[in-house]
């Protein structure tokens, strides 16, 4: 099966874990601060805060950002459950916004009708998720402008987007939003095993996500009520949790990141690749924004239904029965049960579900060969019988 993704891992990799076990620190040591450093100074961020997943760093995000009880959080139903899972951690309230049918990505001119209606009836968004799917960058400037309009918090998911760019400046930079949070899983650009990042530029958010993904409890003498009692004394100044990195985790991502310009360069070859390969084909690629470097975590196609004999499903099965690990990014997360419980029906976001419908999200990731490809593209047409 040649899957949809898969992490590279060298000898340089495995050295770089090793040689963190046999050191002193296995975790709360110098090597995750490295990777913070590493991966700040990539994306040209003021600060980075290592976590044990990108769920965790969407977690201390909207609590960083002061999301709560009786506020709202929208972001794009097509993402996954994470994206919108971190309002429900803090008790707050989600809605989605649909998505552009060109791009995927939660769509600007429905986001400023959704805001002007809310701002109607009070009940504007206190944080906005914006999701880079695929890797490819949303429409930042606008819903930046969106954000200082209507007075919300903006929040980057660049799970799929790490070594993307945006208007000549690397994802992450946050010079449109707040936080941005990036994902290591194994599937993702770069990996450390489990892992996550969130950037700032904002002095007191780092603050706040620091002690907040570590119980909430300082040795930092200016943050404290009173003096140290003593050399042993820390104080738990707010309620956190343990989403921290290990050393093995970091070292891994420190040694990855050296990587990450070739991995998202053969990840652009072989876009390009699909392009041209499959643009006689009843489907559709994937548009690019003009003013950006995606990411190309996920290559997904949508099938042209109507020039079709056989069915989404039946064209995906048949993919997988060739021995093709194709995917689904994502299931709308409004259709999922426990959302529907809320109150979500099928048919709120008409645009997600029609993509739904199409998209197959075809294998890419750095090792995958050009036979390879040239395997996927012909079961793709055995597939489509055409
Ligand atoms: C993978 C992913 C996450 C969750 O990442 P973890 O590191 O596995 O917690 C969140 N959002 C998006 C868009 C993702 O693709």
């Amino acid at each position: 099966m040649i899957p949809y993704g898969r992490q590279n891992i060298t000898q340089a990799d495995i050295d770089a874990v090793v040689e963190v076990l046999t050191s002193d620190f296995l975790t709360q040591g110098p090597v995750v601060p490295r990777f913070e450093q590493a991966l700040a100074s990539y994306v040209g961020a003021k600060h980075a805060l290592a976590v044990n997943s990108a769920t965790s760093a969407l977690h201390i995000a909207c609590l960083a950002l002061g999301l709560g009880k009786g506020d709202y959080l929208w972001t794009s139903p097509i993402t996954f459950v994470a994206s919108a899972n971190c309002a429900l951690y803090c008790g707050a309230s989600i809605d989605f916004v649909d998505i552009d049918p060109k791009t995927y990505n939660i769509c600007p001119r429905l986001l400023e009708e959704k805001l002007i209606e809310a701002n109607r009836n009070g009940c504007l968004p206190k944080v906005v998720v914006i999701v880079h799917l695929c890797g490819q960058p949303c429409d930042m400037k606008k819903i930046r402008e969106l954000g200082e309009r209507f007075d919300f918090r903006i929040v980057e998911d660049a799970s799929h987007a790490v070594g993307g760019k945006y208007s000549g400046e690397f994802i992450g930079s946050c010079h449109y939003s707040d936080i941005t949070v990036f994902s290591f899983h194994p599937v993702k650009i770069i990996t450390t095993a489990e892992g996550g990042m969130a950037l700032t530029n904002d002095d007191e958010l780092a603050e706040k996500l620091s002690l907040l993904r570590s119980h909430g409890v300082t040795r930092d003498t200016s943050l404290m009520t009173h003096e140290p009692d003593g050399a042993w004394y820390y104080q738990q100044v707010d309620l956190g949790f343990n989403y921290r990195m290990t050393e093995l985790q970091a070292a891994l991502g420190v040694s990855q990141l050296k990587r990450l310009d070739s991995f998202v360069r053969r990840r652009h070859e072989l876009a390009a690749r699909y392009n041209e390969l499959l643009s006689d084909l009843p489907l559709t690629t994937p548009w690019q924004h003009p003013d950006s470097y995606s990411g190309y975590h996920l290559y997904v196609i949508r099938l042209q239904l109507s020039k079709l004999q056989n069915s989404h499903r039946q064209v995906f099965d048949s993919l997988r029965e060739q021995g093709i690990g194709v995917n689904l990014h994502y299931i709308p997360i409004h259709t999922q049960p426990y959302y529907r419980r809320m109150g979500f029906c099928k048919g709120d976001f008409p645009e997600a579900e029609r993509y739904y419908s199409e998209a197959i999200s075809l294998p890419i990731f750095q090792d995958m060969t050009d036979e390879q490809q040239n395997q996927v593209i012909s079961a793709l047409r055995e597939a489509l019988k055409v």
